[in-house]
């Protein structure tokens, strides 16, 4: 079968290293929107080979982000799959097979050189006109026995790839890059599997791309200069080379490269800062690639039936903050009630507002503060301030500001507008909803003579403590109505002194 013919298998690959940095979260979005356009499958493997940071709680944090962001995969950690296991630490053996093929094949040699011999080498080759341009190949010419001889006698060795020396330049066709051609002098003898008997990082990729049947690798264009190498090995085991795509980078609103001194740039960051993960599958998706150059709310089940290869722009992409506040705007009003609930409960929860019990004894009240609030944030972290007086119970806090321009302005008679409303207020004919209250309190503007707004900016601030809030009714309807006429005499008490 040539790879055209194979069945689609892609595979995200990270390091656990720390957060999912967001760069490698649009990696893993394109690998999993392409496996998805393609009706095939998306693998999640780790490669976990650097022993200092690869913990089990740096693994966690990968695993949590991939299905905070819901990009589930098909064979991996936790789902298991029938090419496993999907950790590299687990694949030692298959990376020793894999050598001895290759020592079978005569495509590797055994390096004994030091690190003192290979730094002396490089620093003389740096001082003269060419440069270094890496291993001398020294090694390479020992004769099989006596390298076999060093070896039995426990010499540390390191083994290195043998390059063809007559291969012509290394050629790939990048599906981002296009045909991409690297002379093969440029490619030293690389090692493959170190003196401590561990791979290196390209003979590794290789041989787990190879044996899990991946069919086409798409990752960071930092590994570009990786992938001739990679081919090299391919080619040296005999296996089918895949497809590749390299992404850009993604670059700050500056225009520079992003820093964590500068930007946020973990998965977690922008869930701690109150972005959605349809929002963050949108937004990244879009950093690179398009659907039809203008389209800009793509949801998730339109990205994963239109996603393609050949709509990735090798540009390098700017993370645009603005953009990313107002498409989370959009998808919080279109998220629903029970949605929001769930997403917006850690916020409210940490803002000392409620507990997880309050919210899940009365859900349906929680839902009720979705409408007043949906079209007006743009991030989760918005609700606590805008929502904390409906949780104050029969207690306001006045602004001051507010008081002054509502209350305290001459000729407004907000003392006289708050006793009449109380009056309403406290009247138990009336249902407490929004609407018949409303209409009530409206009736006010003529009895009272007075414009609208001075009818109703005094009850807001009464109520809710400020001359900005979420709709005033609205709110009343979901608060006590003993809390409420409690906050309207606090108010006449502390302003009026009456
Ligand atoms: N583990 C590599 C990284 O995190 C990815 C390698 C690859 O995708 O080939 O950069």
């Amino acid at each position: 079968m040539t790879s055209a013919e194979k069945p689609v298998r892609v595979r995200f690959a990270p390091s656990p290293t720390g957060e999912l940095h967001i760069g490698g979260a649009r990696t893993a979005i394109y690998n999993w929107a392409f496996a998805r356009a393609n009706n095939s499958t998306f693998i999640l493997r780790i490669e976990d080979t650097d022993p200092e940071r690869s913990t089990e709680e740096n693994k966690q944090i990968i695993l949590r982000a991939m299905k905070w962001l819901g990009l589930d995969w098909d064979e991996g950690p936790e789902v298991g799959g029938d090419f496993g296991p999907y950790l590299q630490t687990e694949r030692f053996d298959t990376y020793a097979a894999a050598l001895e093929v290759l020592k079978e094949r005569d495509m590797v040699y055994p390096c004994f050189c030091t690190k003192e011999e290979l730094d002396a080498k490089r620093a003389a080759a740096e001082a003269t006109e060419g440069g270094y341009s890496g291993y001398d190949r020294t090694c390479r010419s020992l004769s099989p026995e006596e390298a076999q001889v060093r070896i039995d006698a426990g010499e540390p060795h390191v083994w290195r790839l043998k390059v063809p020396l007559d291969h012509g330049p290394v050629e790939f066709d990048d599906a981002v890059y296009g045909p991409m051609s690297f002379p093969i002098d440029v490619m030293d003898d690389m090692i493959l599997v170190r003196s401590d008997g561990t791979p290196t990082y390209n003979f590794a990729v290789v041989c787990d791309d190879a044996n899990m049947g991946i069919t086409h690798v798409i990752r960071g264009d930092d590994h570009l200069s990786n992938t001739p190498r990679q081919v090299l090995i391919y080619e040296a085991l005999g296996y089918d080379v895949p497809e590749f795509a390299h992404l850009s980078m993604i670059l700050g609103p500056d225009g520079r490269k992003l820093s964590k001194r500068r930007n946020a740039t973990s998965v977690e960051q922008y869930k701690e800062m109150g972005y959605l993960p349809d929002t963050l599958i949108n937004f990244l998706a879009l950093l690179g690639w398009s659907l039809d150059g203008e389209t800009t709310i793509i949801d998730r089940d339109t990205l994963t039936k239109n996603f393609s290869l050949d709509r990735i722009t090798k540009k390098d992409a700017i993370l645009d903050e603005e953009k990313l506040d107002w498409m989370n705007g959009i998808y919080i009003q279109n998220m629903g009630a029970s949605a929001w609930v769930d997403a917006v409960a850690p916020f409210l929860i940490e803002a000392g507002l409620c507990t997880a019990e309050d919210i899940e004894q009365n859900r349906a009240w929680f839902e009720k503060l979705y409408p007043l609030v949906a079209e007006r944030m743009k991030r989760l972290t918005e609700a606590p301030e805008k929502l904390a007086f409906i949780f104050d119970g029969p207690n306001v806090t006045l602004d001051e500001k507010s008081v002054q321009k509502n209350l305290l302005k001459e000729g407004c008679r907000a003392d006289e507008v708050l006793r009449e409303v109380r009056e309403i207020l406290a009247d138990e004919s009336i249902p407490w909803e929004c609407d018949p209250l409303q209409d009530k309190v409206r009736e006010l503007t003529e009895k009272l003579d007075l414009k609208a707004k001075l009818v109703f900016q005094p009850v807001r601030v009464a109520v809710t403590g400020s001359q900005v809030s979420p709709p005033l009714f609205e709110s009343i309807e979901l608060m006590d109505r003993d809390d409420v006429l409690a906050r309207i005499d606090y108010t006449l008490a502390e302003v009026f002194g009456a």
